[in-house]
C-alpha cells in the first residue's frame, strides 16, 4: 500500500540513536543543545529551543508572548487543530482568517479587512498564527508590514515548512516573525518521531521559551528573583520563576533529529522533483493544482489536488483500491464540534470549507518510487478523465 507520507530513516540514523542509548545521558545531555545549533545554522535563527511536539512549540510560544485570557489570536482554520489550541491552553480567544483559493494560505486583503473592522471595534487580536499551507510561505512581508501598524505579534506555524524559503531566508530565520515553530512528526520534513521546536531572534522570547518548556525553572542566577540564602549556594540550586511545563525533548530523540537534519537538503529536493513531476503530469486534466513558488521554495509537506467535476469519496476510494492511500487535509478547525462549541458556524470560511470538500492528498515523500509515483499519476489521470458528477 503506497501511502500518503512517510519517514525516511537510513542506518546512519539508527547508528545516532543507539550511540545514545549506549554511551550518552537520555535526557538532558548534550544531544539536545547540538541539534539546537544545527537547527540555528540551518534556519539562521539565533536562538532555537527543542522540544517534545509542534503542538508544545505553540503553546510556549504563546506562553512567551504573555497570551492569557483576554486575549485573542487569529489563525486559519485550514490547518490542523494544534494552529488554534495553543491559545485555547493559555485561555485566550481564536478567530479565524479565510485562505485564498490559489496559495490555500492566509488570505492577507481579509486579514487587513479584519483588522481595520477590530480597531474600529476595540477588538485586535494579541497575535497571528501564521500557517505556511503545505510548505508555500505565506506572504510574509505583508503580513509582517500589516502586523507592525496594529502591534501584533506573529507566530509562525511552519510545521510543513522546515526546508521552504522566503526571499532569500529559510523558514525559521524569523525575518518576520517574532517566532517560528516546527514540527519533527514522521510525516514533516525531517523527524524525531515526535519532537518540534521553536526559533526566535529574540533573547528575551528565547529566555522564555526555554522557562516554559522547563518545568519554569532556571538554574541561571542572572535570571533568578530571589536572593541566594547560605544554603542556596551550590550547583544544585535552582529557582522556578513561572508555572512551566516538562516539554523537554529527549536526547535520544535529539540525536536523530541531527543525523536527519544532514540529509534534509536532499530530503527537500526529491520532494519537489515529485511535486513538479505531478504539476507536469496533472496540467492538462480538470483538476485544481497547487502553485509552485515562484521565488523561494517550498518544502513541498503534502501535495493537493482539489477535484473540479469528481465525488472525492470515489476518487479515493478507486485509489484505495489501486493501492494507494490518499488523505484529506484538513477538516476547517471551525467545523470541529469543539469550536462549533465556541460559536463558529458553517460558512465562517467559505474557501476553507470549499478545499476541504474537494481536496485530496496524494503520496509525497522521499522513499516514493519514481515507479511508484508513476502508478498514482496513471490511476488519478485515469480516473479524473471520467467525469463522475
Ligand atoms: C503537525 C502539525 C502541528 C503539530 O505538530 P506536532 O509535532 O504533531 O505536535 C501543528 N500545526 C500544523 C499545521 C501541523 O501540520
Amino acid at each position: 500500500m503506497i501511502q500518503y507520507g512517510k519517514h525516511d530513516i537510513n542506518q546512519n540514523d539508527i547508528d545516532a540513536v543507539v550511540d545514545v542509548l549506549e554511551n550518552h545521558f537520555l535526557t538532558q545531555g548534550e544531544k539536545v543543545p547540538l541539534f539546537e545549533k544545527a537547527l540555528c545554522d540551518y534556519t539562521r535563527a539565533s536562538y532555537c529551543v527543542a522540544v517534545n511536539s509542534g503542538t508544545s512549540g505553540l503553546h510556549i510560544a504563546c506562553l512567551a508572548l504573555g497570551i492569557a485570557q483576554g486575549d485573542c489570536i487569529w489563525t486559519t482554520s485550514n490547518s490542523f487543530v494544534a494552529s488554534a489550541n495553543c491559545a485555547r491552553y493559555c485561555g485566550a480567544d481564536v478567530d479565524f482568517i479565510d485562505i485564498c483559493p490559489d496559495t490555500r494560505n492566509m488570505c492577507v486583503d481579509a486579514l487587513e479587512q479584519k483588522l481595520l473592522f477590530a480597531e474600529r471595534t476595540n477588538s485586535l487580536p494579541t497575535a497571528l498564527v501564521v500557517v505556511h499551507f503545505a510548505g508555500l510561505v505565506c506572504d510574509m512581508q505583508r503580513i509582517h508590514k500589516l502586523c507592525k501598524r496594529f502591534d501584533i505579534a506573529i507566530i509562525e506555524d511552519a510545521a510543513h515548512a522546515l526546508g521552504s524559503s522566503y526571499q532569500d531566508e529559510r523558514v525559521g530565520a524569523c525575518e518576520y516573525s517574532d517566532m517560528c515553530v516546527l514540527s519533527f512528526h514522521p510525516v514533516k520534513s525531517i523527524t524525531t518521531a515526535e519532537g518540534g521546536a521553536v526559533t526566535t531572534q529574540s533573547k528575551a522570547l528565547a529566555d522564555k521559551l526555554a522557562l516554559y518548556a522547563k518545568h519554569g525553572i532556571t538554574r541561571d542566577q542572572n535570571q533568578m528573583q530571589l536572593p541566594l540564602e547560605s544554603q542556596d549556594q551550590g550547583p544544585w540550586y535552582y529557582q522556578q520563576l513561572c508555572l512551566g511545563y516538562n516539554y523537554r525533548l529527549s536526547d535520544l530523540h535529539a540525536a536523530l533529529g541531527i543525523s536527519q537534519l544532514n540529509r534534509i537538503d536532499d530530503f527537500i529536493n526529491i520532494r519537489n522533483t515529485q511535486a513538479q513531476r505531478y504539476l507536469d503530469c496533472f496540467s492538462d486534466l480538470s483538476l485544481h493544482l497547487p502553485l509552485m513558488p515562484e521565488e523561494g521554495k517550498s518544502s513541498w509537506h503534502l501535495f493537493m489536488i482539489e477535484l473540479e467535476n469528481h465525488d472525492r469519496l470515489q476518487v479515493y476510494n478507486h485509489l484505495l483500491s489501486e493501492g494507494i492511500r490518499a488523505n484529506v487535509h484538513y477538516i476547517p478547525i471551525h467545523r470541529q464540534p469543539y469550536y462549533q462549541s465556541l460559536g463558529f458556524e458553517k460558512g465562517y470560511a467559505p474557501n476553507s470549507e470549499r478545499f476541504y470538500a474537494n481536496a485530496l492528498t496524494l503520496p509525497l515523500y522521499v522513499g516514493l518510487s519514481e515507479q511508484a509515483q508513476d502508478h498514482v499519476i496513471k490511476t488519478v489521470i485515469d480516473v479524473v478523465s471520467k467525469p463522475t458528477r
